[in-house]
């Protein structure tokens, strides 16, 4: 039997960003393992290589030096065109701010990654997106009727469409209060546990970092802890 291949393998890695004279040394060498169906966190105070390290992985950015495989395919060697259709294709992305649009139902926000490209059944995997979060009793809605946790969950269900093999979350919860935060949390860790989903999410609190299974810490562009969670908290706890 094959074995099971890392979803993200990443050794080595370094991001350099040349500014005038000025060379900023992002990361300095970061190595990184996540198995399929792992849910982890990545820490770290402003300025530690988070966001340099997460479009790395999103294929939004390519590495200077080291190397990157994703799924067993080698990112570094790939183009513009080839890293854009890794990235639809594999990818999800949520955002601290949904960027959903304000003029388009639920229903079509979550198409919308469907537009381009095979258009098979898009309406009937967009519907299985919401109902993947408890949404679908509010496809028909406009942004501005749906609650901030809802508005993210058709964020995730947008991720969701298109069967990415990772999700990436950048401060899912950055702009929700303590229950919108508890409901979205839950969301993700139904998708982690019930159907294997491989999540990455960055976020400043430890609270949040808690309901992961991994905890991985940067400073300074380097890894300098990466450690299980002894005790996962479980979301959707409260009354
Ligand atoms: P974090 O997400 O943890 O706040 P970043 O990855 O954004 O950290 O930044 C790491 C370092 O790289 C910082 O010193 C930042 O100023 C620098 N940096 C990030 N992106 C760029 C860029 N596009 N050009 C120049 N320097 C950058």
């Amino acid at each position: 039997m094959q074995q099971a291949m890392p979803v993200i393998s990443i050794q080595h890695v370094t991001k350099t960003y040349q500014m005038g004279h000025v060379r900023v040394n992002a990361l300095q060498g970061v190595s990184l393992t996540v198995e399929r169906g792992e849910m982890l966190a990545v820490m770290g105070p402003s300025g530690s290589g988070k966001s340099t390290m997460m479009n790395i992985i999103g294929c939004l950015d390519v590495p200077t030096s080291g190397q990157y495989l994703l799924e067993g395919e080698d990112v570094r060697a790939m183009n513009d065109n080839q890293l854009a259709s890794i990235r639809q294709g594999k990818i999800g992305f949520v955002f601290q701010t949904y960027n959903l649009l304000q003029r388009a139902t639920a229903l079509a926000n979550v198409e919308m990654p469907l537009m381009y490209g095979n258009g098979h059944n898009r309406r009937a995997r967009a519907l299985e997106a919401l109902e993947r979060v408890g949404l679908a009793h509010r496809a028909r809605h406009m942004p501005t009727e749906l609650s901030g946790g809802e508005q993210q969950r058709v964020g995730i269900a947008r991720a969701l469409v298109k069967e990415p093999s990772i999700l990436l979350a950048d401060e899912p919860t950055g702009n929700l209060d303590t229950r919108s935060s508890d409901e979205i949390l839950s969301v993700i860790q139904d998708l982690n546990r019930n159907e294997g989903l491989t999540i990455v999410l960055v976020t400043h609190e430890t609270d949040i970092a808690q309901h992961t299974r991994r905890v991985v810490s940067f400073r300074d562009g380097l890894v300098v802890d990466d450690a299980p969670v002894a005790q996962p908290l479980l979301a959707g706890q409260h009354a």
